[in-house]
C-alpha cells in the first residue's frame, strides 16, 4: 500500500552489510519542503538559489534572501541545508545584457559572482545571518581554480566577522564546498579537497564539459553520455581523492537518480546522494540489495572498460544478478 511504501522510504537506507547511505533533496523553491520528511529525505543537498531571481533578471535583495534562507534552515533543522551560490549565466539565467556566442563557456556562476561583488556580498551576508541554527553549508558553482575558492573563503571570513560586529549575533560560520563540474576541477581535486569542507559532484555539467556536448542541444543528445569511460573514471578518482583527504563528498547531478549508476557510485566510496525528492524511495529500495564489497569490485571492473556500452552492459548484469 501507499502507507507501507512511504514507511519504508522514511527509514534510513543501508547496504546489505550495514553501511549507511544518505539521501538528500535537490530543491528549486522552498515550497518543495512541504512533506519533505515523508519522501525519506535527510535534508537539502542542493538549493539552486538562482531561482530567487524574479523574471530571471531581477537580483534578490539581502533581506529578502535572509528571510527565505532562514525559513528553509528552520524547516529542515537539525538536518543540513546546502545553499548553492547563484549559478547565473550559461544555460540558466541571463543576468548579463551582453549576448555571448558560447554562454556555457562564458560568464557564468562563480565568474559573475567574483566580477560583481555586490551580488556576492549580499548573498553571503544573507546566508551568514540566516545560519543561526548552524545547519547551513555554502556550495560554490562552476569552480575551475583554487583562487576562486580562496576568494570566497576570505570573503566569508570577513563578512562573518562583520555580521558579528554589526549585529552582535551570528550563527556559526557556514561550511564551504565546491561544485566539481568542470574537468579542470577534477585535475586539481587533490588541492581542492584539502581546502574545502566538502565537494559536490555536478554530473550534468561535468558530462557537458568533459564530452564537449551542450546539455541542452538536441542535435548532440545521443553523445551526452554519463556512462562514458571518461566520466566514470573521473568520478572514481574524485571520490577516492576526497576520501583520502577526509573531505566530505556528495553527488547532486541527475546521475544520482539512476539506479544503474547507484552500485557503481557506492563502490567508488560515495555515501551521500542529492536527488529530486520523488526518487529517494526508489533508490533506497536498491541500496539494501548490495554489499559494499560487491560494489567495490563492480567499480574496479567499470573503470577498466573502454566504452559506455560495455560499462552499461556491466551495470545491467550486476543489477540483474541482485
Ligand atoms: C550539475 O551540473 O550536475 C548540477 C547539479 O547543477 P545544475 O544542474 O544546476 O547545473
Ligand atoms: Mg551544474
Amino acid at each position: 500500500s501507499n502507507a507501507d511504501a512511504s514507511l519504508t522510504a522514511t527509514l534510513p537506507a543501508s547496504t546489505k552489510c550495514g553501511v549507511r547511505i544518505n539521501f538528500f533533496s535537490n530543491i528549486d523553491f522552498k515550497e518543495e519542503l512541504l512533506g519533505l520528511k515523508e519522501t525519506g529525505s535527510e535534508g537539502i543537498g542542493l538549493f539552486r538559489s538562482e531561482n530567487l531571481f524574479i523574471d530571471g533578471t531581477k537580483v534578490p535583495g539581502e533581506s529578502e534572501q535572509y528571510h527565505y534562507y532562514r525559513e528553509m534552515s528552520e524547516t529542515v533543522a537539525p538536518q543540513p541545508f546546502v545553499v548553492r551560490l547563484f549559478d547565473i549565466g550559461g544555460d540558466k539565467l541571463i543576468y548579463s545584457p551582453i549576448r555571448e556566442p558560447n554562454p556555457n563557456l562564458g560568464w557564468r556562476g562563480i565568474r559573475i559572482l567574483i566580477d560583481v561583488p555586490e551580488i556576492l556580498e549580499n548573498q553571503l551576508r544573507a546566508v551568514i545571518r540566516a545560519n543561526a541554527l548552524g545547519n547551513i553549508n555554502i556550495l560554490i558553482p562552476m569552480i575551475t581554480s583554487l583562487d576562486e575558492i580562496m576568494t570566497i573563503c576570505a570573503m566569508v571570513d570577513r563578512l562573518h566577522a562583520e555580521v558579528i560586529e554589526q549585529t552582535g549575533v551570528a550563527g556559526e560560520k557556514p561550511e564551504l564546498g565546491a561544485m566539481i563540474e568542470v574537468p579542470a576541477a577534477v585535475e586539481i581535486i587533490d588541492e581542492i579537497t584539502k581546502c574545502v569542507d566538502f565537494i559536490s559532484l555536478g554530473t550534468n555539467d561535468l558530462t557537458q564539459y568533459t564530452l564537449a556536448v551542450d546539455r541542452n542541444n538536441v542535435i548532440v543528445q545521443d553523445l551526452f553520455e554519463k556512462f562514458h569511460p571518461a566520466i566514470i573514471r573521473q568520478l572514481h578518482r574524485v571520490i577516492a581523492t576526497a576520501q583520502k583527504n577526509h573531505c566530505r563528498v556528495a553527488l547532486c547531478g541527475d546521475m544520482g537518480s539512476d539506479p544503474l549508476a547507484l552500485p557503481f557510485l557506492i563502490g567508488c566510496g560515495l555515501r551521500k546522494f542529492s536527488v529530486v525528492s520523488a526518487d529517494i524511495a526508489n533508490l533506497k529500495r536498491f541500496v539494501s540489495r548490495y554489499s559494499v564489497a560487491e560494489t567495490e569490485a563492480l567499480a574496479l571492473e567499470c573503470i577498466k572498460l573502454d566504452s559506455a556500452q560495455k560499462i552499461k552492459a556491466c551495470l545491467e548484469t550486476f543489477q540483474a544478478e541482485h
